[in-house]
Parts: C-alpha cells; sequence; structure tokens
C-alpha cells in the first residue's frame, strides 16, 4: 500500500509522497503532515520477538515510507543505527522494582532524540536524490541545548547537507556548551549568539521563510530544511522501539503474545507518545499512554479538563527538555480527536494562536481513552531518583523520573496491574548535579565533568564514552553573532557574497 501524507488543516486533496513530506517538514498552511490513510500493519509478534532493533525498524518504516524502495531503507536504517550506540541491543530494555525501563540513551548524545536524529539526515538526503533535486541540504536549528546537538551529530559529514546552529551564549550548561563547540565534521557550523533562545529560535524561522534568503540559497544550488520534532522524518522512526519493546517482552518471557502493556512517557512536545499512539493503532497492545509532565502541566490539565491553555507562567526545572507551553505535535493528536475534520483542527489551531488556549468538544473527549496524564513537583521528581537508587541500585536522570514517578501515580489511581514500561529518555550522566543532588540529599556547586565523576564513584555504572571524549575535544567552533548578524553569519557561512 501507498502511504500519501497530507495537512492537518486542509482537505485531503493536495497529497506528497512521503520523501516530499521529509524534504518539507511543514505543510504550506502551517499544519503537519500526517497520512491520508493509516497504513495496516500485520505484525507477527512472534517473529518480530527474534528480530533485531533494525529489522524491527524496517517493518515499521516501510509502512510509512512507501516511496522509498526496501534498499533505500535499508541502507538508512544501518548508518543510523550502528556502533555509534553504545549497546548493540540499541533499545535496550530492563526491569526494576515492578516497572520496566526502555533505555533510549545509548546513542552519540546520550538522550533519546538521538533515535530520530540518526536517521533523519539519511532518509533526507535519499529524499534528495529520489526526487532528482540538485541542492544541498542546509539545517538552520536554534538550540537551547539538546536538539542542535543531537542534530549536529546526525548531520555531521553527511554528504550534500551542512547543518548551522545557534544557541544562546549564556544559556546552556557547561556540558552542553563543551558538546557544542568541540562538534566534528565538516559540514557542521556552531554560532553562539548575544541572546536568549526564543531570540535565536524567533530569527531561525524568520530566516527559513524569508523569500530573498532562500532565492540568494537556490542561486548557489542550496536549500533549506529543518530538523525539528514535527518532520515526519523524526516523528515515524519512534515508532519503532514502541514496537520493538513490546517485541522484546515477549522475547524476554515477561509477557505473552497479546497481553496489553502500558507506556509512561516523559513528555514535552508530545512527539515521542504520538509515535506511541501510533504504534497502538497499528496493533502493539498498548493499553494505556500515560502522558508524564514536571511543573510545566499544561498537558496534564488538558487531558483531564478538556482545556489547552498556555496562559500561565514558566517554569525553570531540572528536567529542562520538558520545560514547554506549547506542545506542537499534539496538534496530529487534535487532528485523530475530531475525526480527521481539518476544518475543526484548523480553527482550535486558530484559537491557540490568537487566544492562547482551545476547549474541545465532549465527542473529542471521548476519544481520549488512551491516554492518562499526571504530573511532578521538583521534590516528586528527585525522591523517585533517590527511591530508584537506593531500593533498586539503578539510577535515572530526571526526565526519566517524571514518567516513573507519573506510573506509579498512575498504579495508585487505577490499581491497573499490567505491566509498565516507563521511557527512559537521557543517560544519568548528561545531567549529572541533579542527580546526584537527588541522590545524596546535598546540593551541589562542582562543575559538570567534575559531578560525572563523582557520579561515577557513587553509581559505578561505566561513564558514556561521549562524556569522556569531552575532556580532550578540541575546541573547533568560536563563531558569536548579535541576534540581528544571523542572517549575514549564514550568507558568510556559505560563501554567498
Ligand atoms: C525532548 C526530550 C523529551 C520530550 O520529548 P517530546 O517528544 O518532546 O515529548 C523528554 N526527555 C528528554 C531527555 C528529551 O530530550
Amino acid at each position: 500500500m501507498n502511504t500519501l501524507y497530507r495537512s492537518t488543516r486542509e482537505t485531503a486533496s493536495h497529497t506528497m509522497t512521503s520523501s516530499q513530506a521529509v524534504l518539507q517538514g511543514l505543510t504550506p498552511d502551517g499544519g503537519l503532515f500526517v497520512p491520508v490513510t493509516l497504513p495496516i500493519a500485520d505484525f507477527d509478534f512472534e517473529q518480530l520477538a527474534n528480530m533485531s532493533y533494525q529489522e524491527v525498524a524496517y517493518e515499521v518504516l516501510k509502512l510509512f515510507f512507501t516511496d522509498y524502495t526496501a534498499e533505500e531503507l535499508h541502507a538508512c536504517i544501518d548508518a543510523a543505527y550502528g556502533d555509534q550506540f553504545d549497546d548493540p541491543a540499541i533499545a535496550p530494555v530492563t526491569k526494576h522494582g515492578n516497572q520496566y525501563y526502555l533505555e533510549l540513551f545509548h546513542g552519540p548524545t546520550i538522550a533519546f532524540k538521538d533515535l530520530a536524529l540518526q536517521i533523519l539526515p539519511h532518509l533526507m538526503t535519499t529524499a534528495v536524490k529520489k526526487n532528482h533535486l540538485e541542492s544541498e541540504i542546509v539545517i538552520l536549528a536554534a538550540t537551547s541545548g539538546d536538539t542542535g546537538k543531537a542534530a549536529m551529530a546526525g548531520f555531521a559529514d553527511v554528504d550534500q547537507t551542512k547543518i548551522i546552529v545557534f544557541y544562546p551564549k549564556d544559556g546552556v550548561s557547561a556540558i552542553q556548551k563543551q558538546q557544542m563547540i568541540t562538534q566534528t565534521g565538516d559540514n557542521t557550523n556552531v554560532v553562539a549568539i548575544n541572546g536568549n533562545f526564543d531570540e535565536a529560535q524567533t530569527t531561525v524561522k524568520q530566516l527559513l521563510n524569508d523569500p530573498q534568503l532562500r532565492q540568494r540559497l537556490a542561486d548557489h544550488q542550496y536549500q533549506f530544511s529543518s530538523a525539528n520534532s514535527i518532520n515526519i522524518g523524526r516523528l515515524f522512526p519512534q515508532v519503532a522501539y514502541y514496537v520493538y519493546t513490546y517485541a522484546q517482552l515477549i522475547h524476554q518471557g515477561h509477557i505473552k503474545n497479546g497481553d496489553a502493556v502500558n507506556f509512561s512517557v516523559p513528555t514535552g512536545n508530545f512527539g515521542d507518545i504520538l509515535a506511541g499512539y501510533y504504534a497502538k493503532q497499528l496493533g502493539t497492545p498498548i493499553h494505556k499512554l500515560v502522558c508524564a509532565s514536571n511543573r510545566n502541566n499544561v498537558l496534564t490539565d488538558f487531558f483531564n479538563t478538556g482545556t489547552y491553555d498556555k496562559n500561565r507562567e514558566f517554569y525553570l526545572t531540572s528536567s529542562p527538555s520538558m520545560d514547554i507551553l506549547v506542545s506542537s505535535n499534539l496538534e496530529r493528536l487534535i487532528f485523530y480527536l475530531t475525526g480527521e475534520d481539518s476544518l475543526a483542527t484548523a480553527q482550535l489551531m486558530q484559537d491557540l494562536q490568537t487566544k492562547g488556549s482551545y476547549t474541545i468538544t465532549p465527542e473529542m473527549r471521548a476519544n481520549l481513552a488512551d491516554f492518562w496524564a499526571g504530573f511532578v513537583t521538583e521534590n516528586q521528581d528527585q525522591d523517585e531518583i533517590h527511591h530508584l537508587n537506593h531500593a533498586h541500585h539503578y539510577t535515572i536522570d530526571p526526565h526519566t523520573a517524571v514518567a516513573s514517578a507519573v506510573a506509579k501515580q498512575y498504579r495508585n489511581a487505577t490499581k491497573d496491574q499490567r505491566p509498565m514500561v516507563v521511557v527512559s529518555t537521557a543517560s544519568p550522566y548528561k545531567f549529572p548535579q541533579a542527580v546526584l543532588t537527588a541522590i545524596t540529599g546535598e546540593s551541589t556547586t562542582v562543575d559538570g565533568l567534575t559531578a560525572v565523576d563523582q557520579l561515577h564513584d557513587l553509581i559505578q555504572t561505566p561513564i558514556p564514552p561521549t562524556v569522556t571524549a569531552l575532556r580532550t575535544a578540541p575546541v573547533r567552533h568560536n563563531r558569536v553573532a548579535a541576534v540581528d548578524k544571523m542572517g549575514a553569519t549564514i550568507e558568510s557561512i556559505l560563501n554567498l557574497n
């Protein structure tokens, strides 16, 4: 079956192939790409149980990326999920206490975004060739720390691509800054901005849509693209680890084929958990998807009241990748809740834009039964890290702790005894100060790499090679620019003058 893509905000008269949608990112009307009809999967989990991560990924990706040949998809998958991961299982499933932990942090930047950003560049460059484009792709990204680094790690030295990442000079952690300025790859460019993340982000969006700049790029055989989490080339590869986890639970003898399980997902932009929703639609026996938030609990309120309201205070927490007020991928869920009604979806998104809030109908709320939502405070988050470390000798990061704690809230509230899989999105070594504080009960002021050593002394698990490498990696990037010089900086990097 051929899977074509349409916008969430327009009737299905305009469609695109998957490779075109990967290149476009966003639809021309500002909506998000969704399949015109959901692919029909015929998963044989007994068979999948004996497959590698790469083999399962192929079974999933071939449903969504139907204009790629089998050879092309295999090449993308092999390039993405190889020995840049420090565990051959790619996404190992472990058990601690009465919960399972799906570890998605064994890639080059030790956070789950690697599962999507290692494959996106290959899906993109393959799409360029398939669509007979001559130009080279230029990825622009603004980052508050994690995404830009993961995107660079994915695009580094990928043929026919360049990547330019802007980060706020004083707005990222010491480790994140070190990761950024030591980035390897002849096609990677890093620019520190004398400004904050919002300014960097807003300017990148303007530049991506600047017709004059786009034309100047085209004259030099370049075209912009973006690597943000709404691209289907990031979203659908994430479906694979839900399917893989279910198959692995059978393989490890924890469940029988057909038994339903739950997933608890630490949520920010709603990409990860939405991939779980697609896995369920494809027939993976998932009972509930638990949407776990930190103090920025706009999604908890949405699931429990039917009103999404971003007019609220914004908090900085120890799980920064979930500090978000507008979850952009939620638009795709809204589209399904309306019964794939693009007019109704566009209206709600319009309300969000103009009023900062919207309320869904009772009929739409009735379709939310696949989800359960909860949030934790900073103290509860620390307690969860502390508890797992002391009771089970397992150490989790502050994002994973949100999902782990909310999973327990779910069990207490519902008495549901089905197996619960906590999606573990970052290594504890990525947030060593917060984890040290949680375990010891004392706040720490040491720098990032010292905290890594202290954490290692305490928990004794291997320090990821990418963290060790930071100690000696040479600095490769020292560009600094004012916000209003970001466009000129791009022209200079690309030699457009
Ligand atoms: C991005 C991120 C999340 C949130 O994932 P979404 O897909 O944006 O919901 C959670 N944890 C970590 C460590 C992340 O980097």
